[in-house]
């Protein structure tokens, strides 16, 4: 069964401009923390007098590579007061270097120091809601908790607390209410709408947002996209953390330059540019989530060649991302963008099938042909394992990019050239079999780097 209740998620929470490397690890934490900064500030003061400590507990996959996937500076951050969409990277980056380094965190007047030592790394099973769980405590000199709050990180950096609804709820209403690509067909169909439209018009109900700055702000998170690529084909070095791993993308795309007659060029700077991206996001640096920061380097390598290689039209590219979006949200609303909880299908397999759908969509594709590169490009992921080495965003993930989206390259082809009334599985149904291939995976091959190439490849 897949969801009933409208899916009312807004472009730009799919689409998030924040530091690599991890959306659920990175991110999510990071504004989790920084809420629960908030909600200390908004304490009664005679409670908060009484606090003399702050005390981080993680579980699940966010205690399993948590240290990797860099959440302790992003929860430092957060409680400092930093948001993932402001921040100065490199200062994230220089946060929790030792384990000496103190923070000196401050609400309603009130100090509390905090260091590694705040941070619990909690492993083994747990009977949380979600893998991706923390818990921030306000405690009192005895060690008594005075406040505390629950999070979950339920993956591209959406945050949900226990007995609070789900990040992004609103009371707004969408103007086509859908849950599953069904409805939305239907929608379309019923009242002679082109998708691009559809998903404006949703978007102009649920954010209020005019229709003109929906477009801007498509167009800004395109150039964030660009942006990445762009310092990432130029940046030389190791990447951070123990695998040492020299970035590949300079190399790639001078190789691409040099051989930029030969008929699969194209495929050659597509590969630099989504590795540009990756190797960005696994260094930190700023990125934008899509819907995964793991994932993040799927689409700039696509949007970067349908721009610079295949000159589409800024509408064309604005339609495509819309198209992307409405994938993106039916994935989330019915199974999940989580690592931790799909494995990889859902962060890689996600992106690639809404990559699929920006191509077919801005090459003129009819929603029938979107509808099936996008399940071209989820069908061919599914059961894909999330077994990062050290826990770092890096090996299988960087090369992973490239590799979704030369899949979705090759499921705009298979979903343009075939009569799309051919296709057998709809896109409905294949969520309901990633759903179920994401629950019947084991724990140990869902970013908890427990298994897999992890175990596989020694760190050097
Ligand atoms: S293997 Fe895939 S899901 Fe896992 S951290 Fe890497 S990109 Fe994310």
């Amino acid at each position: 069964m897949l969801s009933k209740n409208p899916i009312t998620t807004s472009l730009f929470d799919l689409f998030k401009v924040g530091p690599g490397p991890s959306s659920s690890h990175t991110i999510g934490p990071m504004k989790a923390s920084y809420n629960f900064l908030h909600q200390l500030n908004t304490l009664p003061i005679e409670i908060a007098q009484k606090g003399k400590q702050i005390q981080i507990h993680l579980y699940g996959s966010l205690s399993a590579t948590g240290k990797g996937h860099g959440t302790d500076r992003a929860i430092v951050g957060g409680l400092l007061g930093w948001q993932p969409h402001t921040c100065d990277p490199k200062a994230l980056n220089g946060l929790m270097k030792v384990q000496e380094d103190k923070y000196s965190i401050v609400f309603q007047g009130i100090a509390i120091l905090i260091s590694a030592t705040s941070l619990t790394y909690h492993k083994g099973k747990t009977d949380f809601p979600h893998p991706n769980t923390m818990i921030l405590q306000l405690l009192d000199e005895a060690g008594n908790v005075l406040f505390e709050g629950e999070y979950y990180s339920v993956g591209g950096g959406f945050i949900q607390q226990k007995g609070q609804p789900p990040e992004g709820s609103t009371d707004r209403q969408p103007a086509y209410p859908y849950s599953t690509m069904e409805q939305l067909k239907v929608h379309l169909k019923t009242n002679g709408l082109a998708l691009a439209q559809l998903m404006i018009q949703n978007e102009q109900a649920l954010t209020g947002l005019p229709e003109k700055e929906i477009l801007r702000k498509i167009d800004q998170i395109q150039d964030f996209m660009h942006k990445a690529v762009k310092r990432g084909i130029r940046a030389k070095g190791i990447l951070p953390g123990s695998i040492r791993l020299q970035r590949k993308a300079p190399v790639l795309y001078e190789r691409a330059k040099q051989h930029a007659s030969a008929t699969d060029s194209f495929l050659s700077f597509m590969n630099a540019y989504c590795l540009a991206a990756s190797e960005e996001n696994a260094a930190g640096s700023i990125v934008v989530t899509a819907p995964t920061s793991g994932a993040s380097g799927v689409f700039p390598g696509l949007t970067y060649l349908m721009k610079y290689h295949f000159h589409y039209s800024p509408q064309k590219m604005r339609d495509g991302m819309l198209a992307a979006a409405a994938i993106g949200f039916l994935v989330k609303h019915n199974a999940s963008i989580s690592g931790a909880e799909m494995g990889c299908m859902g962060e890689i397999g996600t992106a690639s099938a809404m990559g699929a759908a920006m191509l077919t969509y801005a090459a003129g594709g009819s929603i029938e042909a979107v509808e099936a590169a996008a399940e071209i490009g989820i069908e061919h992921h599914l059961g894909m394992t999330c077994d990062p080495i050290g826990g770092y965003v890096q090996i299988p993930c960087i090369e992973r990019n490239a590799m979704g989206a030369a899949k979705a390259y090759n499921a705009y082809l298979l979903a343009m050239t075939v009569e799309p009334g051919m296709q057998k599985i709809s896109f409905d149904s294949v969520i309901k079999v990633m759903r179920a291939t994401g629950r019947d995976m084991s724990k140990k091959y869902k970013e908890t780097s427990e298994a897999g190439l992890a175990l596989s490849v020694t760190e050097c």
